[in-house]
């Protein structure tokens, strides 16, 4: 089964019935291991730019940033590598960034709010990502995108136009972009899809923040639920407001890289998953084994069952 399942690291992803599904890597670092990837995927779905905060003692330069963007930008081009900004925060902290103490760090001050909070950082992170898309396909993800104002606050243009007239080239066609995770967020898909150039749900936090659930708190797992009938009616929403708006949208979430929920994704119009390394040949194997029509069925149903009875139906169809 294993040797079975590793031959399908390097196919290319296709239905039972030839629909091409994009796969793209989730990455939280530039090592030539983590690169290694990019032989596999389409494009890299999900940059996690904490990762060179978490691991510097001070706050990354412009310069430190760049070096690092370029090295994912290259390996990856033409193909888009998603770059996401600094999401601290929440159960994240920075040694050397004071943030603020609060009874509900995840409720709180997180992500782009932090961001915002603090300018200076999040212009340095933008002018190094700008800097750097000269070397490749870059599109800018923010995440924890509550509402249309939180896209209007990113001082993307600012920073263009900064760049402009210092005279420091970056490529034009740098896309922008947003998470969907905050429920608030997927239920005007219709508006954001307007402003933005393109999203990506992130499952994860989309599950905490709709059931209601700490995704850090063991005490609450089973309360977790990423089955939940809302999260796939929720989804599937985001994917028809974005396929009418003509706007690419996919999934980065654990849920685009579980082997079950995949083929429900597709089901509901996700046409681009990206997961850790470890998922692709288990997700590339998972829809070759149906068709499009069958995983349309499947996602249809799971909307209206509890999330129990799909763990228990996908298991037992599916699972082997
Ligand atoms: C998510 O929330 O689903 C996500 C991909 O982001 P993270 O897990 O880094 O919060
Ligand atoms: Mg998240």
């Amino acid at each position: 089964y294993q040797n079975q399942v590793k031959e399908y690291l390097d196919k290319e992803p296709l239905t039972a019935d030839g629909e091409r599904i994009s796969i793209g890597l989730n990455i939280g670092s530039v090592s030539p291991q983590e690169l290694e990837g990019a032989r596999y995927t389409d494009f890299a779905g999900l940059f996690r730019s904490e990762f060179l905060y978490m691991e510097s003692d001070h706050l990354p330069t412009e310069e430190e940033q760049m070096v690092q963007y370029k090295k994912a930008l290259l390996e990856y081009a033409p193909r888009p590598v998603v770059l996401r900004t600094l999401d601290i925060g929440g159960d994240k902290t920075l040694s050397y960034l004071t943030l603020p103490k609060e009874e509900n760090p995840f409720l709180g001050k997180r992500a782009l709010r932090l961001c915002f909070d603090q300018p200076q950082v999040f212009r340095t992170q933008l002018r190094a990502a700008l800097r750097a898309s000269v070397y490749g396909n870059l599109w800018i993800m923010l995440p924890m995108v509550g509402s249309l104002e939180d896209i209007h606050k990113a001082i993307f243009e600012e920073v263009k136009e900064e760049l402009d007239r210092e005279n420091i080239p970056y490529a034009p066609q740098v896309k922008l972009g947003i998470m969907i995770e905050i429920p608030a967020v997927a239920m005007i898909a219709d508006l954001v899809a307007k402003e933005i150039d393109f999203a990506s749900i992130g499952t994860n936090d989309l599950c905490q923040y709709l059931t209601a659930t700490d995704r850090m708190n063991p005490a609450v797992t089973e309360y977790y639920q990423s089955y939940h009938p809302s999260m796939f009616r929720l989804i599937g929403y985001a994917a028809r407001q974005f396929e009418q708006a003509g706007k690419p949208l996919s999934v980065c979430g654990e849920l685009g890289g579980d082997p079950l929920a995949a083929p429900v994704l597709v089901g509901l119009g996700i046409r681009k998953l990206s997961m850790n390394i470890g998922s692709v040949p288990i997700v590339k194997r998972a829809l070759s084994r149906l068709t499009l029509p069958q995983m349309e069925a499947i996602a249809q149903q799971v909307q209206n069952i509890s999330a129990g009875e799909t763990a228990a139906y996908l298991k037992e169809s599916f699972a082997d």
